[in-house]
């Protein structure tokens, strides 16, 4: 073991154990690295907490991002169950609210996110309820499985899981939000309202273009008031209304922050022994012209392992497309690309049968695509998008003609928009994280 106090990671979750395994499996580094988490469970899946997890089809064992021996056989050490509350960047040292203190020549900072805190009348009652953690995800079944009537609030990607699981526990369920259609910002009207459609055929009560006026209730929920006046009955409201970066450690030891940590291409901060990875880190992003801070599963992988990198002197180039997956009503629907501009929309396949593929087009170059129940197609969209090359409308919209089929011939493809063929299923504590495209968890 070397004199050299090592790396800490602050934020034992998807992000930093992925560092922590391409520090020690891919790139062999052998100094000390210690994990820093707040939560008392070992680095799990949050994606499953909304889906498998909260439902009960998918056990504790099935979150773990790396099977529980990892850790030991490794040689890293585990500070889990208190917060890192001080990060003195010049003198190199975190300090943990039980006021323990880790040294360390660099520190990785992947302290993700957490919900946006709904601001009305009533928000505190009993009954009003957030998900971003295991604990959370555990409250939140018992609760489904005795709601009767549920209000959701927010129409988004998790406002529209947490409907489907409501359903599947056989509750009345409300969605209400003030925009259009479901995932609104990211899928536009159109699609979005295929969206609102598939709640609707499942008995979901939607309340698009309303918002929430006051939770009503005494001591716990009793009903939720719109805006436009109308009094849903709920005695379960769960807010699914975004979430916040959690920067103030960063902001206080001192590294430029603005809607998450500031990086580089590389997860570099703005201070010379500090990386950021996963939902916490805004980095530059080749593709897009503003920094992203991208909430995705896809994303904190990609992040873990090239934060890995980076600290170790050996950066690489993170340019991927944005890949989200989601499950609702037993399809599974994946979304590749960042909202952005578009002038068009391609659809192949019917909107109600399974392989159903959606395409943005910006001047005829596909910018982000979405497909229900068709896993196969996600590799070759994200080809198309990364060769950002214009494509034939028409060819595209044929769903006979295969997408590979649309790229420019004779012409090289950069690097990045080489398929994989067929998503691989994770095998937790094993193998390389190297994957330049993470496959999504099995446990989704
Ligand atoms: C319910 C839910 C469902 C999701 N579903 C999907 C999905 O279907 N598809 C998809 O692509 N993505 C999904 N996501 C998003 C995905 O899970 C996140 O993008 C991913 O977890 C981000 O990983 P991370 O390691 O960056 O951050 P996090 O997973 O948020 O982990 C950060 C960790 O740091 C800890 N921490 C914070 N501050 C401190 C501190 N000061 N000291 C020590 N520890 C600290 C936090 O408690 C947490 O344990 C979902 C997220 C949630 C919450």
């Amino acid at each position: 073991m070397s004199a050299d106090p090592g790396i800490v990671i602050i934020g034992a979750s998807l992000a930093g154990a992925k560092a922590a395994q391409a520090l020690r499996l891919d790139h062999g580094y052998d100094g000390p690295i210690t994990l820093v988490g707040d939560e008392p469970h070992l680095p799990y899946q949050r994606s499953a907490l909304s889906k498998g997890y909260l439902l009960g089809t998918t056990g504790p064992a099935d979150l773990d991002v790396l099977k529980p021996q990892f850790y030991a056989d490794q040689d890293i050490t585990l500070a889990l169950g208190a917060p890192a509350t001080a990060l003195d960047l010049d003198a190199r040292r975190v300090r943990l609210a039980d006021c323990t203190e880790f040294p360390f020549t660099q520190v990785l900072i992947a302290t993700g996110a957490r919900p946006r805190r709904l601001r009305v009348p009533g928000a505190d009652l009993d009954g009003v309820r957030y998900l971003r953690n295991r604990d959370d995800s555990e409250h939140l079944a018992a609760a489904l499985r005795a709601a009767g009537n549920v209000v959701v609030i927010g129409a988004g990607w998790l406002g529209s899981e947490l409907a489907a699981a409501s359903r599947t526990f056989g509750n009345h369920t409300t969605v209400i939000d003030p925009l259009p259609t479901p995932v609104y910002y990211v899928l536009g009207d159109r699609i979005g309202g295929l969206i609102a459609r598939r709640h609707r055929d499942h008995g979901v009560n939607l309340l698009l273009g309303d918002g929430v006026e006051a939770i009503l209730g005494t001591r716990s929920v009793e009903a939720v008031q719109t805006i436009t006046g109308r009094t849903i009955p709920a005695n379960l409201v769960i807010v699914g209304v975004g979430a916040t970066p959690n920067t103030e450690l960063a902001q206080a030891a001192g590294l430029c922050v603005d809607g998450g940590i500031l990086t580089d291409g590389h997860l570099r901060t703005s201070h010379p022994v500090a990386v950021a990875a996963g939902d916490v880190a805004r980095h530059h992003h080749p593709r897009y012209l503003n920094p992203v801070r991208i909430e995705h599963w896809d994303n904190a992988v990609i992040h873990g392992t090239a934060a890995a990198a980076t600290l170790l002197g050996k950066p690489t180039t993170i340019d991927h497309v944005p890949y989200f997956f989601s499950t609702q009503y037993g399809s599974t629907l994946e979304y590749l690309g960042l909202p952005t501009t578009w002038d068009r929309i391609i659809t192949r396949g019917e909107q109600t049968t399974p392989g159903f593929t959606a395409i943005w087009l910006d001047r005829g170059i596909p910018v982000a695509a979405l497909t229900i129940d068709n896993r196969g197609a996600a590799d070759h969209l994200r080809t198309l998008i990364a060769t950002a090359h214009p494509v034939d409308p028409q060819q595209l919209a044929d769903p006979d003609t295969p997408l590979l089929d649309l790229l420019p011939t004779r012409r090289a493809v950069p690097c990045e928009a080489i398929s994989y063929g067929r998503p691989r299923r994770p095998n937790p504590g094993q193998g390389s994280a190297s994957t330049t495209h993470a496959p999504r968890p099995a446990n989704a």
